[in-house]
């Protein structure tokens, strides 16, 4: 039931951790059950379902994108969300950056770092993201870099998922360490793997299945 796991996973988790609820492929009336339990926060993947369940729930909703993140899809995107966790691309951050201009907005996004052992899985390496954030001389024009997102290796070695959660919490608290103003969201955690994430300093968790049960279509 969505009301019960959104009260546990609210009874569990620190008050300093965030549950972002991962709605992704569920119905409508399946977040306005998790929205009447109190949950405000939700996440999608794609832009088209992102962009049609908008104007379908309460204005109060904060919707965070997650998914690869086309350049031309922006304008599906932007105008609804108040955080891009998945930002794996300098070429995107610059067209986030160029939109924001125009539109007279900020962007606050997280900087998506490949952990893991898949090919597939996009994100910046460690090195690219200490330069972004440690080097550039100026800061990027209407984009606010809040933090890291991380997907652990999908695996049952629960040691592999630990080793993967501790370089990003290294890279984490590096960067916090430098000083860099607003940058204080590490986003960590699945429904598989979330109490290791939240032991490794997670400040927003993204919970999918362990709230709405498997993935409906
Ligand atoms: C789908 C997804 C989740 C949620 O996964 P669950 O295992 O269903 O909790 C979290 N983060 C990202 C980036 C996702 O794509």
């Amino acid at each position: 039931m969505i009301v019960e796991q959104i009260e546990y996973f609210n009874s569990v988790l620190p008050s300093d951790v965030k549950l972002v609820a991962v709605s992704k492929f569920h119905p409508v009336e399946r977040l306005r059950e998790a929205y009447d339990a109190g949950q405000r926060i939700f996440a999608e993947s794609r832009p088209q379902e992102l962009a049609a369940k908008v104007p379908q729930m309460p204005s109060d909703v904060q919707w965070h994108y997650i998914g690869h993140l086309q350049t031309n899809k922006l304008k599906l995107v932007l105008p609804y969300v108040s955080l891009v966790q998945s930002v794996d691309s300098l070429h995107l951050m610059e067209a986030i950056s160029r939109w924001a201009f125009e539109n007279g907005r900020v962007v606050d996004v997280l900087l998506e770092l490949h952990l893991g052992a898949e090919e597939s899985k996009q994100g910046f390496s460690e090195e690219e993201i200490i330069a972004i954030c440690e080097d550039t001389p100026s800061p990027i024009a209407n984009i606010r870099i809040r933090g890291l997102m991380g997907m652990a290796t999908n695996t049952d070695d629960m040691e592999v998922v630990e080793r993967d959660f501790e370089r990003i919490e290294a890279l984490y608290k590096r960067i916090k360490a430098s000083g860099m103003e607003g940058f204080d969201i590490l986003s960590i955690g699945m429904s598989g793997d979330w109490p290791i994430a939240v032991r490794h300093g997670a400040t927003m968790v993204r919970i999918g299945t362990d709230i709405f049960g498997p993935r409906e279509y």
